[in-house]
C-alpha cells in the first residue's frame, strides 16, 4: 500500500509522463510550446507573463555562459593555446564582454521587445565569433562549432513567446547557412551538418514543449486547490479562508480608497427546524439555493461568504445604502421562492463608517440580524447605530 506521501507523487511521474508523450505527439504543442491555447485569454497571458519572470535569470545565465565561452576562447587564442578564426584576441574578447553586458541587461530590463532583440544580438554574436571564421581563415571549427550550438538548445528550451522562439530559431539558423556559404560543409557532407543543425533545434523544442506542457498542467492544479481551499464546497461561494484571503482584502482596499462599504449577515430562519422536518439532505439542499441565490449576484462590487453553519456574509462596495437594502429584499424573496417557501431568511445590514474596524463593522451587522430575529424573523434590518459602538 504507497503511502500518502508516495500517491501524491505520484502527481509529478504522471503528468511529467503524460505532457511528454502529448508533446511528441501533438505537432501543436510542440512546436507552439505545450498547451497554452487551451487556457482562456486571461490565464493563458497571465501564465506567460509569469513564465517569462521565471525563467528571466536561467535565460540570462545561458546568454552569459555563451559570453564566457567567448571570453574564454579569446584568453586562450592570445595564450596562444588554441587557433583563432581571423577576428584577433582583443576583438573576440571586447565582444564577449558585449554579450556578457547583454546577459546582464536582459535580467534587468523589462520590456520585452528590447529583451528579445538583445537576446537575438547576443545569440548572432556569440554564433558568429566563435563559430564562424573570416573567410580564407583554414581552420577546424567542429569544437567551436559544438560549443556555441549548446546555447541555442538552452535558449529554446527557456523560451515561451512563439515569435522569440522562432526568431532564435531563425539567428541560428542563419549563422548555421553564414558558415556554410563561406567556408562549404564540414568532411561529413552537407546532409549530416544539416542533420546536426535541425537536431538541435528539434531538443530545443521538445524541451520548450516539455516545459510548457508541464507549466500549464501545474498551472492547472494549483488554480483548482485554490478554488478548492478558497470555496465552500456545498454552497459554491466564498468560504471562511475564502472571506479571509480575498474579501477582507477588498474590503480594506475599498476602504483606504474611501469607498463606500456595506456588510450584510443572513440566516436561514428555523433551519433546525427545516432540517428536523424535511431531513439534512433538503436542508443541504436548501443551503445550495441560497448559495446559488447569492453566487448569482456577484460581482466587482459584491462578494458573498459562507461563515458556517446556515449563515452567510456579502460585502458590497460602492452601492448606496438604499440599493444595499433593495438587494438583500431581493435575495430573501429569491430564496423563498427558490426553495418553494419552506423557509425564510433573515438579514442584517452595516452600513461602513469612518474610522471604524472590520470586526466592529462586522459586528454591527451581526447585531443588526440579532435585531431581524428578535422582531420576527422573514426581514432585514440596518443597523441605526452608525457608529461604532463595540470593541
Ligand atoms: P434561527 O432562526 O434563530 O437562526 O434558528 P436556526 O434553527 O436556524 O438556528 P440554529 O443555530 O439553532 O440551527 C442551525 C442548524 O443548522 C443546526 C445545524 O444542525 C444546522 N446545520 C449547520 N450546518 C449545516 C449543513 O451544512 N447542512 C445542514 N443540513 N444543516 C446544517
Ligand atoms: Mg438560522
Ligand atoms: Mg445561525
Amino acid at each position: 500500500m504507497p503511502s500518502r506521501d508516495s500517491r501524491r507523487d505520484r502527481w509529478w511521474v504522471d503528468t511529467g509522463r503524460q505532457t511528454f508523450w502529448a508533446t511528441l505527439q501533438h505537432p501543436r504543442r510542440f512546436w507552439f510550446g505545450g498547451d497554452l491555447d487551451t487556457l482562456p485569454p486571461d490565464k493563458r497571458d497571465g501564465l506567460i507573463a509569469a513564465q517569462v519572470e521565471a525563467t528571466r535569470p536561467a535565460f540570462s545565465a545561458i546568454v552569459g555562459t555563451g559570453g564566457l565561452v567567448l571570453l574564454l576562447a579569446g584568453v586562450l587564442e592570445a595564450a596562444g593555446a588554441t587557433t583563432g578564426i581571423g577576428y584577433g584576441a582583443a576583438l573576440t574578447l571586447a565582444a564577449a564582454c558585449g554579450v556578457i553586458a547583454m546577459a546582464v541587461a536582459l535580467w534587468r530590463l523589462q520590456k520585452w521587445p528590447t529583451r528579445l532583440t538583445l537576446a537575438l544580438v547576443a545569440t548572432a554574436v556569440t554564433g558568429v565569433f566563435l563559430s564562424v571564421p573570416l573567410p580564407g581563415v583554414p581552420v577546424d571549427v567542429h569544437a567551436r562549432v559544438g560549443l556555441f550550438n549548446l546555447i541555442p538548445i538552452g535558449l529554446l528550451a527557456l523560451l515561451v513567446r512563439p515569435l522569440a522562439t522562432w526568431l532564435l530559431v531563425a539567428v541560428f539558423l542563419l549563422v548555421a547557412l553564414l558558415r556554410v556559404m563561406m567556408h562549404g560543409a564540414p568532411p561529413g557532407g552537407p546532409w549530416l551538418y544539416w542533420l546536426y543543425t535541425v537536431a538541435i533545434i528539434a531538443f530545443g523544442l521538445l524541451l520548450r514543449g516539455y516545459r510548457t506542457g508541464f507549466a500549464v498542467e501545474a498551472y492547472r492544479v494549483r488554480h483548482q486547490l485554490w478554488e478548492q481551499a478558497n470555496t465552500d464546497a456545498l454552497t459554491g461561494v466564498f468560504n471562511r479562508a475564502g472571506w479571509n484571503r480575498m474579501v477582507v482584502l477588498h474590503y480594506h482596499t475599498a476602504v483606504e480608497a474611501g469607498r463606500p462599504v456595506s456588510l450584510a449577515f443572513f440566516d436561514v430562519d428555523h433551519f433546525k427546524r427545516i432540517n428536523d422536518t424535511w431531513g439534512h439532505e433538503r436542508g443541504d439542499e436548501v443551503l445550495q439555493a441560497l448559495g446559488r441565490v447569492l453566487h448569482a449576484r456577484q460581482d466587482d462590487r459584491v462578494w458573498a461568504a459562507r461563515m458556517g453553519g446556515e449563515e452567510f456574509v456579502v460585502l458590497l462596495v460602492d452601492t448606496p445604502p438604499e440599493a444595499v437594502e433593495r438587494f438583500c429584499h431581493r435575495v430573501c424573496e429569491s430564496f423563498a421562492e427558490a426553495i418553494g417557501g419552506i423557509g425564510t431568511l433573515s438579514a442584517g445590514i452595516a452600513h461602513g463608517v469612518a474610522g471604524e474596524t472590520l470586526a466592529q463593522h462586522l459586528h454591527r451587522a451581526d447585531a443588526a440580524l440579532y435585531q431581524a430575529k428578535h422582531l420576527g424573523r422573514d426581514r432585514v434590518e440596518v443597523d441605526a447605530s452608525g457608529r461604532a459602538s463595540v470593541d
